[in-house]
């Protein structure tokens, strides 16, 4: 008998950020009756959701459209749609359709909960759809999600940027600052617990000015809110801006009893000059007093941060103010990258574009303080019993693995299944930043 089954394949690139609007496409999915597969060759449906922040990420999402073109040809029904940042950018969707004629769906940030007017049209048609919109629309609510994290789940609170980094595509292709109506946020998190969800992570391009456009919230009332929340759960939230990270927010967060003792702080540079040309709107000063602030109400709080090198202009001096500032604030982690030029942005344009090696230079001395810090801070662990909430299992080294308030990831052996509960670990080996112990 014919397997009447369809079946989808979703391919995220980039951030969180895209990584749930997946679980959104994935949603309207399946609510049409479609199923997730494991690979390209069993589905009927395969998605793109692309991301356009560094050129490797385009790239590679290039390439591995273009992989496609074969089994297009031998399984004619196949429908390709390709969406995300990348399709945003301006000419760009043409351009694809060109280089990639056997593409079927083209849409845009803009309209991704449209997906399923489009995916009808595709079917009804079976002409190809481009559809870009120019300009962000109203928040749609109520859209689908087939959430794949449990016992995590991701809760967006706003979508766009109003900051415009000078190397940052993001306002471009997401559009302006727009939040979400707090009681909405606040059922959706309401649902996840009373689903069993344990950490609930919201979701923004800057989620410390959520509430501007809405002009009768903000976020530290929103944290609260949700905190007061019953249930057994924790919440986290990313990415925060230091520009506007207050003391009234930080109250809030020492207050809470549900968030997580872990902040994510880009500092981006150390260095005032370069701070100044990314337009950043802060000053290592600024950064380094907020630190102090948050210490002095959370005093065990772990800081994690982006920080980039080889940005136009950056002198010995200015990395070496970066390098500093890295060793005085000892962060839980840091993602590091060298600067990647992004057409479209005022500082693909700047005077001073930096030579590769030596950016790459800098960025292994920076790696190599990081994982030292990492080491030292691993090794404090040792001894420790610390709480974790279990998130999976890893195959490989057969142990169950989860995080405590920190954002440490720790790993133990159980014998019973323990994702989406909250387990004592008595930590008995430290490496470089995961760690390993039994349950107590
Ligand atoms: S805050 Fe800056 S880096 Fe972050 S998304 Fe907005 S423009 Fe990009």
């Amino acid at each position: 008998m014919e397997n009447l089954t369809k079946y989808f394949y979703i391919v995220t690139y980039g951030c969180q950020m895209n990584v749930h609007e997946s679980e959104k496409l994935a949603g309207i999915l399946n609510e049409q009756g479609y199923l997730p597969c494991e690979n390209e060759k069993q589905a009927d449906i395969i998605v793109f959701n692309t991301c356009c922040i560094r050129e490797n990420a385009e790239d590679r999402a290039e390439g591995n459209i273009g992989a496609l073109k074969k089994l297009k040809k031998q399984k004619k029904d196949l429908i390709i749609a390709v969406c995300g940042c990348m399709t945003q950018q301006k000419g760009y969707a043409e351009q694809l359709h060109k280089k990639f004629p056997f593409i079927d769906i083209i849409f845009g940030t803009h309209n991704l909960e449209d997906f399923k007017s489009l995916l009808q049209q595709k079917l009804s048609s079976k002409k190809k759809v481009i559809s870009i919109l120019e300009k962000e629309t109203e928040i749609k609510e109520n859209t689908p999600k087939f959430r794949t994290s449990f016992p995590n789940a991701w809760v967006n609170i706003m979508y766009g940027c109003n900051n415009f980094c000078t190397y940052c595509i993001v306002p471009y292709v997401r559009g302006r600052e727009r939040s979400r109506k707090p009681e909405n946020i606040i059922n959706e998190c309401k649902a996840l617990i009373n689903e069993g969800y344990k950490e609930i992570t919201l979701l923004g391009q800057n989620v410390n000015s959520y509430g501007k456009d809405l002009g009768n919230t903000n976020f530290a009332s929103l944290i609260t809110e949700i905190s007061n929340l019953d249930g057994d759960f924790r919440l986290r939230f990313m990415t925060n801006h230091p520009k506007d990270l207050t003391e009234d927010l930080i109250i809030s967060l020492a207050n809470s009893k549900k968030c997580c003792k872990s902040i994510h702080l880009p500092i981006q540079s150390g260095s005032n000059h370069i701070l100044k040309l990314m337009n950043r709107r802060y000053t290592r000063e600024d950064y380094l007093e907020e630190i102090k602030i948050l210490r002095k109400y959370i005093p065990d709080i772990a800081i994690t941060t982006d920080i980039m090198v080889g940005f136009p202009q950056e002198t010995d001096e200015d990395f070496l103010d970066t390098f500093n500032l890295v060793k005085e604030v000892k962060y839980s982690g840091a993602f590091t990258f060298v600067y990647s030029k992004r057409k479209g942005t005022p500082a693909a344009t700047m005077e001073g574009q930096m030579d590769e090696e030596i950016s790459k230079e800098r960025i292994m001395k920076l790696i190599d303080l990081q994982n030292s810090i990492n080491r030292e801070q691993s090794l404090s662990y040792n001894g420790k019993i610390i709480e974790i909430l279990c998130e999976g299992y890893d195959d490989k080294k057969g142990k169950y693995l989860g995080r405590d308030t920190y954002g440490r990831m720790a790993y133990f052996s159980s014998n019973i299944n323990l994702i989406g509960k909250f387990v004592n670990v008595l930590i008995t080996e430290t490496g470089g930043i995961s760690l390993s112990g039994e349950i107590v």
